[in-house]
């Protein structure tokens, strides 16, 4: 097969625009292991099913010891706590947090999903972390969206009124 060239297909992967998430795992009595991600794919409705992609490390063992994710979709604001999150912990950043399902869910979350893992999948250098929703929730703030290898503010203008014939753009599972 041929290979394409990897710095190539990093920069044409960068041009996919997605939101940002945090997926978080409880760390002891008070504490959030938590990894910037923005892999998050919602896979199904039926099971409400999603997926995230996680490369091994610190998060990998979080999620694979304790079978569950929470997935934090972060707010237009939320620069500081993505970076803070991927490798670049800030002292000055202290992410407020309640538990859900005992999963962390960051303060002024876009939407958060509290996910149960079904199946891990090793691919390449990543694992496929393939995991039923057993609870979301959501608000209608603009998120962070990452186009590019940049952070942009909130999703844009809307070119259409939402594809499910309501203005509202936010649209929760059952
Ligand atoms: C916008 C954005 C989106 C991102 N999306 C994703 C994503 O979807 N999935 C993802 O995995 N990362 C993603 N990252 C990168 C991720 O947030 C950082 O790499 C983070 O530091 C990983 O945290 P950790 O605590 O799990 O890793 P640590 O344990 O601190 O390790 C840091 C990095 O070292 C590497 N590493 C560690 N151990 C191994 C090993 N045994 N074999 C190979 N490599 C190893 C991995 O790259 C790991 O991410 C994203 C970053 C940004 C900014």
């Amino acid at each position: 097969m041929r290979r394409v060239d990897a710095g190539k297909f990093r920069r044409a992967a960068s041009r996919f625009a997605t939101g940002v998430a945090v997926l978080t795992v409880r760390e002891g009595q008070n504490g959030i292991c938590g990894m910037t991600a923005n892999s998050f794919v919602p896979i199904s409705l039926s099971p409400p099913t999603v997926l995230v992609s996680v490369r091994p490390g610190r998060m990998h063992r979080a999620i694979t010891a304790a079978g569950r994710y929470g997935v934090n979709v972060l707010p237009k604001d939320g620069q500081d706590l993505s970076r803070h999150f991927a490798g670049r912990p800030a002292s000055e950043t202290d992410p407020r947090h309640e538990l859900v399902q005992g999963l962390p869910k960051l303060s002024g979350c876009v939407a958060f999903f509290a996910c149960e893992v079904t199946q891990a999948i090793d691919v390449s250098d990543h694992t496929l972390f393939i995991a039923e929703v057993t609870g979301c929730d959501y608000c209608d703030i603009d998120p962070l969206v990452f186009f590019s290898s940049r952070y942009h503010l909130g999703p844009g203008a809307p070119l259409e009124s939402s594809i499910h014939g309501t203005p509202n753009l936010s649209v929760s599972l059952p």
